[in-house]
């Protein structure tokens, strides 16, 4: 089998790996219908942190079951599935208040950039559907995998409710599921920060009501001047930059929310800045799993098409092609096809 292994900055191949195979009763093999680069594999694409040995790399996926432990009980073989990239048990406490990114048991699912992959503690990881969906749908479908997920909690995590104002900061796959999942929980007013018209585009098919292109200490100020100086009611904080959490922080009413989903680089907070600010802050690694059963019901009934980040498309062979175009900022995300 060969799977995607980052060697070092901006070097990333398809080499030869070991198939997976069950290594414990709970465990589950699945076939790969599809996977995808996320905008946090670009992190150590780039070199933070520095790589200290090989990795493989994947994270996103969804697919057939090939074989299952002699435990698992709820995936069968030939079931079309999703997992999230923490592995969980689903039944430990953490997992119970809906924090199972946060398991007691968590294991991170890493290797997904191939044809097949070993899923831990398949039960309480894996939500499977009635039926196999079609080739269409699956796009959409991986999508609830990380990056749905992750804009959905962003906007469940900043309170988001029916009629109102929302901010999204960033303007990649992740802020504009945010965006969308803004949109399904009946925000009235959705303000989208973006400078790059492809985005904006489709921020606006997803549910923007307004784009903001000014950034920074701009960005806040013309926040400011749309909600009468008052600030918004949640704001969605999608990228992990020092800006762009100062930027949230600082577009939030007093009392309002502010979510961070974005994997953080370097951000540190000063205690009596924020404590002036009134601010609820809610955030961390997405715990997918709480809303997959949900998310994957909205996709399959239509009325949703998160599948829509995905702008370009490429066999798993070209996977340095897939990262390099996201790099470049030429793709918002790619969907590889092992
Ligand atoms: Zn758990």
């Amino acid at each position: 089998m060969r799977g995607a292994v980052l060697h070092g900055p901006r070097d990333i191949r398809l080499e030869e790996r070991g198939e997976p195979k069950i290594a414990l009763p709970t465990d589950a093999i699945i076939r790969i219908s599809a996977t995808c680069v996320c905008g946090s594999d670009l992190w150590p694409y780039r070199d933070t942190p520095p790589l200290t040995q090989p990795r493989p790399m994947g994270h996103e996926y969804c697919g057939i079951v090939e074989e299952v432990g002699s435990a698992v009980r709820s995936a069968k073989r030939g079931q079309f599935v999703v997992g999230s990239f923490f592995a969980s048990d689903n039944t430990c406490p953490n997992c119970t208040y809906g924090y199972q990114s946060s398991c007691q048991h968590k294991e991170f699912v890493g290797d997904a950039q191939a044809p097949w992959l070993r899923v831990p503690l398949a039960d309480g990881t894996l939500v499977t559907t009635s039926e196999v969906p079609s080739a269409e749908l699956v796009p959409s479908l991986l999508t609830t995998s990380d990056v749905f997920g992750t804009g959905w909690f962003a906007a469940d995590a900043a309170n988001v409710k029916p009629g109102a104002t929302v901010v999204v900061v960033g303007d990649g796959a992740v802020g504009l599921l945010a965006v969308l999942s803004a949109r399904q929980m009946s925000a009235a007013r959705i303000f989208a920060m973006s400078r790059h018209e492809a985005r904006q585009k489709l921020a606006r098919e997803f549910g923007a009501t307004d784009i903001v292109s000014e950034r920074g200490d701009e960005g806040v100020a013309r926040i400011m001047d749309l909600t009468s100086g008052i600030g918004a009611d949640s704001v969605l904080e999608c990228v992990g930059t020092p800006q762009s959490m100062r930027q949230a922080i600082s577009s939030t009413r007093k009392g309002g929310y502010v979510s961070y989903v974005g994997m953080p680089h370097g951000i540190e907070l000063k205690g009596e800045e924020l404590f002036y600010t009134h601010v609820h802050l809610h955030g961390g690694p997405a715990p997918v799993r709480r809303y997959l059963p949900n998310l994957i019901k909205l996709v399959l009934s239509g009325k949703v098409n998160p599948g829509r980040v995905f702008d370009l498309t490429l066999p798993l062979d070209q996977v340095a092609e897939g990262y390099r175009a996201m790099d470049e900022r030429r793709a918002i995300k790619t969907l590889l096809l092992p």
